[in-house]
């Protein structure tokens, strides 16, 4: 097993300073100005054009209805369900069903590539994007990767190995990106399989990260930010180290996470055919949103390999949202007795199911609301889609 690096192995691998990137600071290194497609940069960058509403119809037949809610937060659906493996698949980051499915698609011949990211033989968190061949290449994908990933930067292997079939695996800036080229890619069928995002790091980022929140950084190989209100850390020798949201060193790691991801409004992924996180199911189960046709035809691939209940909503998350804006603002940190406490408390009375997803969402949207209204003031109108700015307008934001 490949181990992480020391911060200061990283120095040198710091974020490459890159004219190729029109984004500039947010670019989220989403892989396409690698390639010769960066000729559509301007119209197909999540963060110089954003344009998910006319992607939504080109891909799903309608955009999002603004007088319904549930399409506010998890955009045009057909169907949601909370779901997990009957056996789970050893090292997946929940109980892998991106991985069953993409390798069933494989194995039944409905694509002939996977794009996937895999990580590099010294460095267990850093991405290496590929397209895999094999059901071994996909699983060799499995688990997070939590940093920036250019999972895009594969893109010009497609036409040069004549793939006509195929599927992408990736979060939302990537799948708004390659939605705007899509056409461009002289494929006869893509799939797209999204998971949920937020709060994304760079390499340098992640390990600053691990280094003030966990332990033993050295030795983590996954973590989640769980339902229950926690960060929950898988270590080398298999134990878990869990610690509360609300214990975060704010003021410290502020500033880790990317530009890109402090500015997103598309945490569900919402070009995605199929869906698959965790935040709208119980603890311990992963959440599925089935976006189209396509994306029922992939889910129906795993039914049998799967155990499913319906997804429901629980508590009220509004005031909690609200207190949080100033909180966060402040760089507030609680003492780790407090933090623990209050975690307890929150996660018997707080928001579950879809609530916990809605939670997230508001708190996430507000505060990239206030870092693109601080930062970027010339993108607000354009940047922040209309669904966003519903979501935003529930609450009371700071007058500045
Ligand atoms: P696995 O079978 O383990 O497969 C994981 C797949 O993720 C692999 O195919 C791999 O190619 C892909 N992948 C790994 N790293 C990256 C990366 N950096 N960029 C693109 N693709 C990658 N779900 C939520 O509900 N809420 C969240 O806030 C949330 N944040 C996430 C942040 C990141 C950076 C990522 C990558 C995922 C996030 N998810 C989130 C999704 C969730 O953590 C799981 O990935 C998802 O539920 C699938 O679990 P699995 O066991 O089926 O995946
Ligand atoms: Fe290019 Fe992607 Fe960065 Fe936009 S986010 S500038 S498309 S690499």
């Amino acid at each position: 097993m490949t181990s992480a690096p020391t911060r200061k192995h990283l120095k040198s691998k710091a974020l490459k300073a890159d004219s190729r990137r029109p984004a500039k600071e947010l670019c989220s290194e989403c892989g396409l100005c690698d390639t010769y497609y960066i000729h559509y940069v301007k119209d197909a960058c999540a963060f110089l054009n954003q344009q998910i509403a006319e992607l939504e119809e080109q891909t799903h037949g309608r955009s999002r209805d603004l007088e319904n809610q549930d399409d506010w937060y998890f955009g045009v659906h057909q169907s949601m369900m909370a779901a997990q493996k009957k056996e789970p698949i050893e090292g997946a980051q929940w109980t892998g069903i991106v991985s069953t499915i993409a390798c069933e698609m494989l194995n039944r011949g409905l694509v002939e590539g996977v794009v996937c990211v895999q990580n590099t033989a010294e460095d267990r968190f850093q991405p290496m994007p590929v397209i895999a061949r094999t059901p071994e290449e996909v699983l060799a994908a499995r688990v997070n990767k939590p940093t920036l990933s250019p999972n895009l930067s594969v893109l010009e292997q497609i036409e040069q190995s004549g793939l006509k079939r195929l599927l992408v695996i990736g979060v939302g800036c990537q799948i708004q990106a390659l939605r705007a080229v899509e056409k461009e890619l002289g494929l006869e069928k893509l799939y797209v399989l999204g998971t949920p995002c937020v709060d994304n790091v760079s390499r340098a980022g992640l390990q600053k990260f691990l280094e003030t929140t966990s332990r033993s950084p050295e030795t983590v190989v996954h973590y989640e930010f769980m339902q229950d209100f926690r960060i929950h850390f898988k270590h080398e020798d298999g134990s878990i180290e869990t610690v509360p949201f609300f214990g975060l060193n704010t003021k410290k790691l502020k500033d880790i996470f990317a530009p890109s991801c402090l500015s997103c409004f598309d945490y569900v992924n919402s070009l995605a055919d199929l869906v698959v996180g965790y935040m709208g199911a119980p603890f311990g189960w992963q959440w599925i949103v089935v976006r189209n046709e396509t994306g029922q035809e992939m889910l129906d691939l795993v039914n049998e390999q799967l155990n499913t209940q319906p997804v429901f909503s629980k508590g009220k998350r509004q005031a909690a949202v609200q207190q949080g804006i100033p909180a966060y603002d402040a760089g507030v940190t609680l003492p780790m007795w407090a933090a623990k406490l209050m975690g307890v408390v929150i996660d018997k009375i707080g928001p579950q199911g879809l609530e916990y997803a809605r939670f997230s969402i508001d708190s996430h949207f507000t505060r990239n609301y206030l870092y693109v209204r601080r930062n970027h003031p010339e993108k607000l109108e354009a940047h922040v889609p209309e669904y966003a700015k519903r979501i935003v307008g529930q609450y009371e934001l700071p007058k500045e």
